[in-house]
C-alpha cells in the first residue's frame, strides 16, 4: 500500500492541547492553551454588534454567487481603513491593495507564497520566540525562516539590542516578520521609539516588513494599536500585512482575514495585487462571503461600528483586569517569584516563565493547561477560574 509509507504527524502543539483538554474527564480543568478570548462566564459568545449585522444580511442578502478572487470590496476597503487610519494619504494614493482572506493564516500563506514567487530573497526572519504556526507556515510555503532575539528570558522583558543586532545581518530583500501588537507569545510590544528604530533600519537595508496583525484592538485600543504599523508604512516604500478578525470580532470560525500589500506607487501596487490574485486562485480560487460581510456591514454602520467598539473594549478592559487579578491572587497564595511583569504585558498571552515540568504538573496534577512554553492565555482566565490556576501554580513553582 502507498499510503503505508506515511508517518504520523506530531499533534500541532497548542491545537492538540485543545484535543487532550476536551478527552480530559475532569469538571475543574481549564485551558488556557489556545488563544480565544473568555467572558466572565467562561463563554465565547458571538458579539451582539455580528448577531445584528448577520439579521441584516439574512433579510437582505440575495446571492451565493462567487465573490471576485480578492473578495468583498467594501470589507477591502474597510480593512485598509482600519489599518492605516481614516483619510490615510497612503490609502488615498493608491498604493494600498487589500484581498479578503480565510483568517490571519489564509492570508500569512499567501503573503508567503507572493513574496516567493515575485521577490529575490526565499529568507523571512521571525522573532524568537513567535506564534508556533509561523515556521510552519512559511518553510510550507517554501521560504527559510532564519530567527531574530526578541526576548530577555530572566528581566521578562523585551531584548531589543538581540534583535537590532540579529537583523543587522539582513540581507536586501530579506523579509522581517512583525507583530503589529500583543506579541505572541510574549505579550511585549515595541515601544514607538523602538518601532521608529526599526523602521529606519528596514528603509536603510531595503528589508520588507510582513506586518502579522492579530489582535488589533486588544493592547491599548483600535487606533494606538496600529501605531507601529503607520509608523513603519510612513517610512518604508514597500511592505505587507496580514490581518485578522478571529479574536477582535469573535469570528475564529468564519476564517476572516485580509492580505494587504503596500507598493511605492499606485502602478506597482496593481501589478503586486495582480500576483496576489494570482497567488489566491491557485490555493482557493476564491474566498468565502460572510465573515467579510458581518465585517463590512459592521464598519460601514455608525451605530453598529460603536457597538462593536465597546463590545472590543469590554473584551480588552476583562483582560487587563484579569492580568492584575492573576499578579494579586499569585501573591495571596503566597507565591513569592515575582510575576508583576504579567500585568505590564498586552494581549491575550503571557510568556510566564514557567517551565516545561512545570507545565506538565499543572496539567497532569491540576487540569491547568498551558502551552509547553509556558504561554498562558490570559484571555481564559475568569474569576471564578482564577483561585484554582493560582492554587495550582503555587504548588508547582
Ligand atoms: N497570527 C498570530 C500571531 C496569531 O496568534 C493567530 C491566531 N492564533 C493568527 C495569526 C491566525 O489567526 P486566524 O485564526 O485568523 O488564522
Amino acid at each position: 500500500m502507498i499510503f503505508s509509507q506515511v508517518v504520523l504527524a506530531p499533534a500541532d502543539p497548542i491545537l492538540g492541547l485543545t484535543d487532550t483538554f476536551k478527552a480530559d474527564p475532569r469538571q475543574d480543568k481549564v485551558n488556557l492553551g489556545v488563544g480565544i478570548y473568555k467572558d466572565e462566564a467562561g463563554q465565547t459568545p458571538v458579539l451582539q454588534s455580528v448577531k445584528k449585522a448577520e439579521a441584516i444580511l439574512l433579510e437582505q442578502e440575495k446571492t451565493k454567487n462567487y465573490l471576485g478572487i480578492e473578495g468583498v470590496q467594501t470589507y477591502n476597503r474597510v480593512v485598509q481603513e482600519l489599518l492605516f487610519g481614516e483619510g490615510s494619504e497612503l490609502v488615498a494614493s493608491g498604493r494600498a491593495a487589500t484581498a479578503q482572506a480565510p483568517g490571519g493564516t489564509g492570508a500569512l500563506r499567501i503573503a508567503a507564497e507572493f513574496l516567493l514567487r515575485n521577490t529575490p530573497s526565499r529568507t523571512i526572519w521571525v522573532s524568537n520566540p513567535t506564534w508556533a504556526n509561523h515556521q510552519n507556515i512559511f518553510e510550507t510555503a517554501g521560504l527559510t525562516v532564519k530567527e531574530f532575539g526578541y526576548y530577555n528570558a530572566s528581566a521578562h522583558d523585551i531584548d531589543f539590542d538581540g534583535m537590532m543586532t540579529d537583523l543587522a545581518n539582513a540581507q536586501a530583500g530579506d523579509i522581517i516578520l512583525l507583530h503589529g501588537c500583543c506579541h505572541n507569545p510574549t505579550g511585549i510590544d515595541l515601544t514607538l521609539a523602538q518601532w521608529d528604530l526599526v523602521a529606519n533600519l528596514c528603509a536603510d537595508k531595503q528589508l520588507v516588513p510582513l506586518f502579522d496583525f492579530a489582535y488589533q484592538g486588544f493592547g491599548t485600543g483600535i487606533e494606538e494599536d496600529a501605531a507601529g504599523l503607520r509608523l513603519v508604512a510612513s517610512k518604508v516604500p514597500e511592505l505587507l500585512v496580514a490581518n485578522s478578525f478571529s479574536k477582535n470580532f469573535g469570528l475564529y470560525n468564519e476564517r476572516i482575514g485580509a492580505v494587504t500589500v503596500v507598493a511605492h506607487n499606485a502602478d506597482e501596487a496593481v501589478r503586486a495585487f495582480s500576483q496576489v490574485k494570482r497567488t489566491i486562485r491557485a490555493n482557493y480560487s476564491n474566498p468565502p462571503a460572510h465573515g467579510a460581510l458581518i465585517v463590512s456591514t459592521i464598519l460601514s454602520d455608525a451605530a453598529l461600528k460603536a457597538l462593536w467598539v465597546q463590545e472590543l473594549t469590554e473584551m480588552r478592559e476583562r483582560i487587563a483586569l484579569m492580568r492584575t487579578l492573576f499578579v494579586q491572587s499569585l501573591k495571596d497564595e503566597g507565591v513569592t517569584q515575582d510575576f508583576s511583569f504579567i500585568s505590564r504585558q498586552n494581549g491575550m498571552f503571557s510568556f510566564s516563565g514557567l517551565n516545561k515540568s512545570q507545565v506538565a504538573r499543572l496539567k497532569d496534577e491540576f487540569g491547568v493547561y498551558i502551552v509547553g512554553s509556558g504561554r498562558i492565555s490570559v484571555a481564559g482566565m475568569t474569576k471564578a477560574n482564577m483561585p484554582a490556576i493560582c492554587k495550582a501554580i503555587a504548588q508547582v513553582v
